[in-house]
């Protein structure tokens, strides 16, 4: 453990404090949660503060970090990438994230296949794969908006082409304007969930749901998030990119 980088006593103090009271909250909800902590632009020292308690789960939004923090840090930490994906960049985080637990979003048939060619040429572990919906239908969102696309695209990860490939759920960023809206319930949560019922129906499938960060984790997961993705109220705002 030594040998990793090591955040000052008082800053993992603060860290773990920020992670427990996020953790009690979700557990509350729904203990089988799962609470992925977010640590883009954050020192590899703020994850090892929190490996120290246990917390597996890490997500990241650009490759080029996420591989220099895996090369970095242990290796039986799970690594969500949750950034844009771009085509251009599927074969490095395929190649060079060993460890790699999930790509959350994959938004397109061309990238399914990028990601699992890549694996299959280099022999590599499966990745979990959550499909990214844009349920808000924004247009600087990405992911899948038609509906015949997604079929075709679980249809691809079922088959025996697609053998590195676990398709395990479906993510989604809410609207802001729902995530601060006085609705009961946030609409682009409760077309996630309605989608999921579809498709579980269709494909016979269990898909888990990736929904809920800082601002809307609780209402997501009163809505069926069964993964949420929480970085500013764990480690703090972030500085704005560039
Ligand atoms: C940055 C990011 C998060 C975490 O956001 P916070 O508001 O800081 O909790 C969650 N999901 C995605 C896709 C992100 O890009």
């Amino acid at each position: 453990m030594s040998s990793y980088p090591q955040p000052t006593e008082s800053r993992a103090q603060e860290l773990i404090e920020n992670y427990n009271t996020i953790l009690k909250k979700v557990e509350a909800l729904n203990p089988k949660t799962r609470l992925v902590a977010v640590s883009k632009f954050k020192p590899s020292s703020d994850i090892m503060a929190l490996y120290s308690i246990g917390v597996r789960h890490f997500g990241e939004n650009y490759v080029q970090e996420l591989i220099a923090k895996s090369e970095e840090l242990p290796k039986d930490i799970c690594w969500h990438f949750i950034g844009g994906l771009q085509s251009g960049k599927t074969k490095d985080l395929s190649n060079k994230v060993s460890n790699l637990y999930a790509v959350e979003t994959v938004d397109s048939l061309k990238k399914c296949r990028q990601l699992n060619n890549a694996r299959e040429r280099k022999n590599g572990e499966v990745i979990n794969v959550f499909l990214q919906i844009n349920t808000s239908g924004e247009e600087q969102k990405s992911g899948f908006l038609d509906e015949n696309d997604i079929d075709k695209c679980i249809e691809y990860l079922k088959s025996d082409e697609c053998k590195k490939l676990n398709l395990i759920g479906l993510m989604t960023i809410g609207s802001f304007a729902e995530s601060t809206s006085e609705h009961e319930e946030n609409q682009d949560f409760k077309k996630l969930t309605d989608m999921k019922k579809n498709l579980d129906d269709k494909f016979n499938l269990d898909l888990q749901l990736s929904m809920g960060m800082s601002n809307d984790y609780e209402q997501a997961i009163k809505q069926g998030s069964t993964n949420v993705r929480v970085g500013s109220s764990i480690f703090g705002a972030r500085p704005t990119k560039n």
